[in-house]
């Protein structure tokens, strides 16, 4: 028996599906793990070092991520086993033969992670028609020129701050990483009045209790600088920006940043997760427990893949931000109210509201079993 079933249970994975290629040297899994709102959207990762379990992994958490979303589509995933970065004619090749493979399979939706880009969509493209996240001449969404997590996250941080009885106007916000998220919620959210005072990128921290110009280091970020380079502010280690004193304090660069030995050093009223399970488990129980709200990683951060289901309907970036904010906003909302109710963890009300929609729309099925 395929050691897949030693993790499947009521939910899924629906289909696993392995595609080699041996004259062009391509070996894919994609695995469809539940289909029940609709097909599967989640991205393909290219990677030497990928697993099929841990493509399982990965399209189950898309299923949570897209039903918190509420997004008419399941989850899904794809790794490649290959090097991303080889030359640009021969990744063409691997894209489109990949396409061809899948044409037929109508549950996934073609996406990018890491090591594929807007460029390997296009391609895909070229084959078939179930893909999204193009170049804007195809009629794609530059969701990373336009913000869409970082603007995501904002009106969850704006929620959240209300929960907290934290006015935006005035509180401190502490940002690590300063890429595609990090910088733009750091933009959105300087626009409702808060402060930046403390910013990392993968060369070091900067802090100033008076406040940082987010322009001049979007700016500085745009010429290819470190946000180290900024001209005024303290320049501290990189990791050091766990311990910036702040109100607002985002995740947006890796994951396990914070764990159960530097969780101690955070100093903050609100955690809004921005990178994907930045905190380790421990650190959250930790947090909960000293009373600090942690607005989890696939509630916060779901506006690039709400970005991508709209572009996949034919919306335009007007329509799609507005989905995002109404979508962040209310399930936000939903789930910290749920965690104030009961006491709990937010995370834990987040994936109970999500594996209830799940539930839910597979009792919609022609078959499905029914709740004892
Ligand atoms: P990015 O590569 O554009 O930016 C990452 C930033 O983090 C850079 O400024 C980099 O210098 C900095 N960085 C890297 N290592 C660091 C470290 N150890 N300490 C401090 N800073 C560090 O990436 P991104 O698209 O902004 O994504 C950031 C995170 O958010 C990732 O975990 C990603 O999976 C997650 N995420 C991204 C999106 C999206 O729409 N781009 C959506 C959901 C989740």
């Amino acid at each position: 028996m395929s050691e897949m079933f030693r993790f499947a249970d009521e939910l899924g994975p629906e289909k696993i599906i392995h595609v080699y290629q041996p004259a062009l040297g391509l070996k894919a899994v994609l695995v469809v793990d539940n289909t029940a709102a609709g097909p599967a959207l989640g991205g393909i990762r290219m990677a030497p070092d990928v697993s099929t379990v841990e493509c399982f992994r990965l399209a189950r958490a898309m299923t949570f991520k897209n039903a918190a979303a509420g997004l008419p589509h399941g989850g899904g995933k794809m790794v490649v086993f290959a090097d991303p970065k080889m030359e640009p004619a021969a990744k063409e090749q691997l894209m489109r033969a990949l396409a061809c493979s899948l044409k037929e399979e109508k549950d996934y939706i073609f996406a990018p992670d890491m090591g594929t880009e807007e460029q390997c969509m296009a391609w895909v493209k070229g084959e078939m028609d179930r893909v999204v996240a193009l170049p804007k001449e195809l009629g794609g969404i530059p969701l990373d020129e336009i913000g869409a997590t970082g603007w995501g996250l904002s009106h969850a941080a704006e929620i959240a701050a209300g929960f907290c009885q934290l006015p935006l106007a005035g509180a401190r916000l502490v940002v690590q990483g300063f890429g595609a998220v990090g910088k733009h919620v750091a933009r959105f959210l300087a626009e409702k009045g808060a402060v930046l005072v403390g910013v990392a990128d993968s060369r070091g921290a900067l802090y100033s209790s008076k406040g940082l110009d987010v322009a001049a280091l979007l700016c500085l970020k745009e010429s290819g600088a470190s946000v180290i380079d900024y001209p005024a502010g303290e320049k501290r280690e990189r990791d050091a920006v766990v311990g910036f004193a702040s109100d607002i304090w985002i995740p947006a660069a890796r994951p396990d940043v914070v764990h159960e030995l530097n969780v101690a050093q955070l100093q903050a009223r609100l955690v809004v997760q921005g990178a994907n399970i930045p905190f380790s488990s421990g650190a959250e129980a930790i947090l909960h427990q000293r009373g600090i709200m942690c607005v989890p990683d696939f509630i916060a951060n779901a506006g690039g893949v709400i970005c991508a289901a709209m572009e996949y309907r034919g919306a335009g970036e007007h329509a799609a931000l507005e989905a995002i904010r109404e979508k962040v906003s209310a399930n936000t909302h939903q789930v910290l109210e749920e965690a104030c109710r009961k006491g709990c963890q937010p995370r834990e009300a987040a994936a109970a509201m999500a594996l209830r929609r799940v539930k839910k729309a597979m009792s919609y099925r022609r078959w499905h079993r029914q709740e004892s």
